[in-house]
Order: C-alpha cells, then structure tokens, then sequence
C-alpha cells in the first residue's frame, strides 16, 4: 500500500483571503504532494515500505524522515485551519490556555512571537503534555511525536505557506492565521482524544 495524500478538508479557495487558491494549489499540490511522491520512491524497498505513516514519523531517519514528517505535518496543518476558524477558544481549550497562559490575549502574544521568531525553516504549535499546554518550535520537517509531546494545532512558516500572499511579512500570515483561520474545534477534539 502505497503512502496516499490526503484529501484537504476543504476547497482550496475555502481560507480566502487570508491563504489564497494559488498558495493552496502549490502548497498542497506541489509541496504536499511532493513528499508523497518523495516517500513513495524512497522507502520502496526498505523497511518502512507498506508502514503506518506516524511510525516512520517517530522512527525513521534521514530523507525518509524528512518526507514522511512533512506529509503528517501538513496533513496536521490543512486540519489546524478552518473557513470557519480564528476567534478565542471555547471549554476545556479555552480553559487549559487560560492555566497555561493566563490568558487567551497573552497565548496570542507567545504564539505569534515564536512564530515570526522562529529563524529559518520549520513549524510552530500548541502541544499538550502531563504539565498542560505549551508552545514548541520545530525545525524543518521536525515534530512534536519525536519530542513526547502531543500536538493541538500548527502553523506552517515556512516560507512556502506564506510567500505568495504576505511575501516577506510572517507576522502579518500568522496574525491572519490567529484571528481568521485557527481551527479550535480541531485542537479540542485533540486534547480531548488524550
Ligand atoms: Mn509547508
């Protein structure tokens, strides 16, 4: 069974005007689709033909790694946005980040701040562990599943996700991201399946 690409939960023009049709056609068309076809050619052969997709995730090293992560991270990513999404998170989400954080204002600000922050390539989320919620970074293909920590949501900055629509202002996608396209239903159902 070869490694497939999901399905986008949504049209790709549905995240207008905060992600374009033309960044989702290269984002998920070329980029996602990209490391399947990568995977595909790479783990033929190997012990990591015909594996689950979040093994080789947690498991595999090298350029195996590196496109199954990023299949699984922008699998995570299409699900951590909504048409319907931004605003601040209701229940046991909106009380978790209020423990964690004081505040869904002050998440915000942590949030944003590691994600224009984050230097280069990579990946910024809100992850749960026995201690609560936290903000992690990660570099390139890395994830939080190789760190014992359970993801809630993610942002892609790399420069892909945002070049197109915000050519070099970061700040202004992931400030789109947060008030107009976070998924909090999304991050609810993972925290709940903890
Ligand atoms: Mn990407």
């Amino acid at each position: 069974m070869a490694f497939e690409l999901p399905p986008l939960p949504y049209g790709q023009s549905a995240l207008e005007p905060y992600v374009s049709a033309e960044t989702m056609s290269y984002h998920y068309g070329r980029h996602h689709a990209g490391y399947v076809a990568n995977l595909n050619r790479l783990a033929a052969g190997t012990q990591w033909e015909g594996a689950e997709l979040e093994a080789l995730a947690r498991g595999a090293e090298g350029a195996i790694f590196n496109n199954a992560a990023q299949i699984w991270n922008h699998t995570f990513y299409w699900q951590s946005m909504s048409p319907d999404g931004g605003g601040a998170p209701a229940g046991a989400v909106g009380a978790a980040i209020d423990a964690a954080f004081g505040s869904v204002d002050e998440f915000r600000r942590q949030f944003a701040d590691a994600a224009v922050g984050l230097f280069g390539s990579g990946w910024t989320w809100l992850v749960a562990d026995e201690g609560g919620l936290e903000i992690m970074q990660t570099a390139n293909a890395d994830l939080p599943l190789r760190h014992d920590r359970r993801p809630l949501l993610v942002v892609d900055v790399w420069e892909h996700a945002y070049y197109l629509d915000y050519q070099n202002a970061r700040a202004a996608y992931v400030e789109a991201f947060l008030d107009n396209l976070v998924n909090w239903e999304f991050a609810a159902e993972n925290l709940a399946a903890g």
